[in-house]
């Protein structure tokens, strides 16, 4: 049986890189290009406190017993630039974000300086500022002509000020790819129909839909399909039509009602494995027909989300020239004993508890909903081990990428 490295390895050789398209800047969409900044930031040296625009050198002797007074020769609020100059004597009013008047080579934070009441234009200060304190630099954040973003990101909500301040409105990106979510099974029902005696509620298109989406990718649902090798047929022919990737649930094992290889073969695909050491998750099949991949998940939501996270994500990604392929990995101590006495690596459901030590989220069953929706990571367990608690084990992130 393959090992998961070597699965994925071979998804991920029989993949192509999608073509690209100029949009502006979204979500979930992996750079194609270097993103180039357009501007400075910050775009003008300016001010990081509410306070007074000085001369550091008019400054070197001001305490509480003793402050040096100033006249206050004007006022620069955020979003206007001050047209004159700071002379030695004087201090600008400025705000966070002012633009620093010429001359002035440093702020004063408003909390060092009294107004020198009832003269109301002159300005106590009770410390000293240093050359250049409290100021922001025009370009230290980063440059014009600078990358920003590096090719193979993918874009979240946090690259989206730094391409804005950059004046980048469009950026190179991976065309959007269209999977098809097929659940196959006699027993599914769709949620909220009538539920006869023996049938249960389709659940895997919908914990799927949500992972495609958050790779960038456009998740296409399809009817739920009988098991019949007709349906089953049918169902590819049109799923395969319309979408570069198919992810069909269920149907994979050795059951009499496990149509889907055979469907697939019969229309001419190619299985390139069938069968991965992992658990849950081994009856994992995948397929090439023409240029389009089927990912054949076994059908218990568990080893459904388990197989998408671990076989088909890399897949996804590196259609679309992602630097990232897997989850994130981290190396994190236990709050509890775990095992794994099977004879395939496990990976067992895991949650971050507030104390950041790893927890198991529930009952380590397939079918397990409940722990499924307690699940924040995956502990990575090899063949065979055990590990105390306070042992440090290898654990991927569901939530945050
Ligand atoms: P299968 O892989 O088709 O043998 O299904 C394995 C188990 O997962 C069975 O108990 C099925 O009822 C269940 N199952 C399969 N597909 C789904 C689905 N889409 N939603 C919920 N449960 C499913
Ligand atoms: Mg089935």
């Amino acid at each position: 049986m393959l090992t998961l490295e070597e699965a994925v390895d071979r998804i991920c050789a029989q993949i192509q890189l999608s073509e690209t398209e100029q949009v502006p800047p979204q979500i979930g969409r992996v750079l194609r290009a270097d993103a180039i900044s357009e501007l400075n930031s910050p775009r003008y040296d300016n001010s990081a406190v509410d306070g007074y625009a000085v001369l550091s050198s008019d400054t070197v002797k001001a305490s509480t017993a003793q402050p040096v007074t100033l006249k206050i020769a004007g006022k620069a609020p955020a979003g206007t630039v001050y047209a004159g100059r700071v002379e030695s004597g004087c201090a600008i009013r400025v705000f966070t974000g002012s633009a620093l008047p010429d001359g002035a080579d440093a702020v004063i934070m408003q909390e060092d300086t009294q107004i020198a009441e009832p003269k109301k234009h002159l300005v106590n200060l009770t410390c000293p500022v240093t050359p250049w304190e409290n100021i922001r630099f025009r370009g230290e954040d980063f440059k014009e002509g600078q990358i920003v973003l590096p090719k193979g990101k993918r874009l979240s909500e946090l690259d989206m000020p730094l391409l804005a301040s950059a004046g980048i409105q469009k950026v190179d990106v991976s065309k959007i790819v269209k999977v098809a979510l097929v659940s196959t099974g006699n027993e599914l029902v769709e949620p909220g129909g009538p539920l006869a005696p023996g049938k249960i509620y389709e659940t895997n298109r919908l914990l799927l839909q949500r992972r495609v989406e958050l790779l960038g990718a456009m998740p296409v649902l399809f009817p739920i399909v009988e098991d019949t090798l007709q349906a089953t047929i049918k169902l590819f022919q049109n799923a395969l039509h319309e979408c570069s990737y198919l992810i069909t649930t269920g149907g994979v094992s050795v059951g009499e009602f496990d149509f889907c290889k055979d469907a697939f073969a019969q229309l001419g695909g190619t299985v390139h494995f069938w069968k991965v050491a992992i658990k849950p998750g081994k009856p994992f099949v995948f397929g090439k027909w023409k240029d389009k991949a089927w990912f054949g998940l076994p059908g218990n939501p568990l080893s459904a989300l388990v197989t998408f996270e671990l076989l088909v994500r890399p897949a996804l990604a590196a259609s679309m020239g992602a630097s990232q392929l897997s989850l994130p990995r981290i190396q994190a101590p236990l709050g509890e004993p775990m095992q794994n006495l099977g004879d395939r690596r496990h990976f067992l459901r895991a949650q971050i508890g507030a104390d950041g030590l790893i927890y198991s989220a529930g009952l380590q069953a397939s079918h397990a909903l409940h722990a499924l929706s307690q699940t924040e990571a995956l502990l990575d367990m090899p063949a065979n081990s055990t590990r105390a608690k306070g042992e440090v084990a290898s654990v991927l992130l569901l939530k945050a990428y």
